[in-house]
């Protein structure tokens, strides 16, 4: 059995905002915390991460493909084009498929390295660096920011709020854009936003999405982190004594206390933390990791690059701070390979493969075939007994096909009606058809009969559908 490690309940963890009683503590989010900025190895991969994501959001809806736009989730129209693939409902395994593996590497990351994702990869963090980044070049450093709020306001306090809110606001609208981009042709919804001509519902979710933008990574922040993002909450049942996390180590740092470079804390009887609070000033959550694991910790490693450079400073060996597990500070050696690690990477490769193979086995084809349901059966001039069917077909795939129509079933059969169908990419044909069959091969009231359809240009794309020929 695996041993769960304590996290700090949320009514014991201390928030670092200013004094209320120094009058600013008003529900103003934005002006309690004051990150400070930080610059480190683990802020450079971020930095690295968060470009690539950015990079990577932004370039996608503009990729073509055979020239279309190559990633299109058609809402309205009910296909998701990705590159060469339409998704239709029916194909919503394949989606499953996908959101079951993304939640397992998820929570197998999550077992073994915590909250990296939050960290380095989630768009939450990746804009609020960016909307952090526009605040330091209008309003400066931390100290000048908490300067400039307590100031009353004058020209140069106006500028300087109204560029950062003003940058904010664009850094949303070209992000609302670009998402709204994603469901709608890009070209023409920037198009047609500039020059007024988009849609009503264009214009509301291009307005809306800018809206959320500017509320979360601008004013938000930690807000959402620590009280409305689900994945903060349910964390911990993936955590145990082996989960890499950002940890304080205070066999090493206590007793804490302030002192001189020149001195020798042991003299002193101190640990090597000197109480600079710098771990807590670039916490984008505002905690003090030094108080334990608390489930804010968005694991970003801001306080190691911190610390980093407060041990540079002082002479002392780097890692304070540190990614580590519980079991490696109480003096153990760290276990890969557990249980619930495993379990979630086999699950993780099991749903892998049954995406793959959903993809591969995948038919760009769908039939439907409803009988008529006026009249059962006829009978034609020559005695032959006729049913009479209609077959929506359903070409799944982005280019014009041309389809045949044949029956199986029957040894004597026509079958009357247009069997030679072609189909634009993405098209849905109705074809009415009459089979006849010859009186001696109806043995039964009730006989079995397949509809096949065939690609004409590519035989392996075959629909065969199964349904009933009727009589008396
Ligand atoms: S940055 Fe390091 S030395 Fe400074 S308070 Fe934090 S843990 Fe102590
Ligand atoms: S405690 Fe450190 S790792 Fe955790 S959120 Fe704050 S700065 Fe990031």
């Amino acid at each position: 059995m695996e041993q769960k490690i304590e996290v700090m309940s949320a009514d014991k963890v201390k928030i670092q905002r200013p004094d209320p009683k120094k009058g600013n503590n008003d529900y103003s989010p934005r002006s309690r915390i004051y990150v400070r900025d930080v610059k480190g190895t683990l802020e450079y991969f971020r930095r690295i991460f968060g470009f690539i994501l950015l990079f990577a959001f932004a370039a996608i809806p503009w990729l073509q493909w055979n020239g279309d736009q190559a990633v299109l989730l058609d809402i309205a129209n009910q296909r998701f084009r990705i590159f060469g693939m339409t998704l239709w409902p029916q194909d919503l395994t394949i989606l499953a498929w996908l959101a079951i593996v993304a939640a397992f590497a998820l929570f197998f990351v999550t077992t073994l390295y915590g909250r990296v994702w939050c960290g380095f990869m989630c768009p939450q963090t990746t804009w609020t660096f960016i909307f952090m980044w526009f605040e330091k070049k209008f309003e400066g450093a931390r100290n000048k920011r908490i300067a400039l709020d307590k100031r009353p306001w004058d020209f140069d306090k106006v500028w300087r709020k109204t560029g950062k809110h003003v940058s904010w606001l664009i850094v949303s609208l070209l992000t609302a854009l670009t998402f709204v981009g994603y469901f709608t042709d890009i070209s023409d919804l920037f198009v047609n936003f500039f020059t007024f001509g988009a849609s009503f519902w264009a214009v509301f979710f291009v307005l809306l999405f800018t809206f959320c933008t500017y509320g979360n990574a601008g004013w938000m922040r930690e807000i959402m982190c620590t009280h409305m993002c689900p994945y903060a909450r349910f964390q911990s049942a993936m955590f145990d004594q082996d989960t890499v996390t950002v940890s304080y180590v205070p066999a090493r740092g206590e007793p804490r206390g302030p002192r001189s470079k020149k001195v020798d804390p042991k003299e002193k009887g101190l640990g090597d933390c000197i109480d600079c609070n710098m771990c807590v000033q670039v916490c984008p959550t505002g905690i003090d990791i030094r108080n334990g694991l608390q489930y804010e910790c968005i694991n970003c490693g801001a306080c190691i690059d911190a610390c980093n450079e407060v041990m540079d400073k002082m002479g002392y060996a780097r890692g304070l701070i540190r990614f580590t597990t519980e079991r490696n500070l109480q003096g153990g050696r760290t276990r890969k390979a557990r249980f619930k690690a495993v379990g979630y990477f086999v699950v993780m490769i099991v749903m892998t493969a049954l995406f793959i193979w959903d993809v591969a086995t995948r038919q760009p084809l769908a039939v439907d075939v409803l009988r008529d349901r006026n009249q059962l059966y006829n009978i034609n001039m020559d005695g032959w007994i006729q049913n009479v069917y209609t077959l929506k077909v359903l070409n799944k795939s982005q280019l014009s096909e041309t389809y045949t129509i044949t029956s199986e079933g029957f040894a004597r059969s026509e079958l009357s009606g247009k069997t030679t169908i072609t189909i634009e990419g993405g098209g849905i044909a109705t074809v009415p058809l009459t089979l006849s069959v010859h009186p001696d091969d109806v043995t039964e009231r009730v006989q079995d009969v397949n509809f096949v359809v065939q690609n004409v240009n590519d035989p392996d794309v075959v629909h065969v559908t199964e349904t009933s020929f009727l009589y008396e």
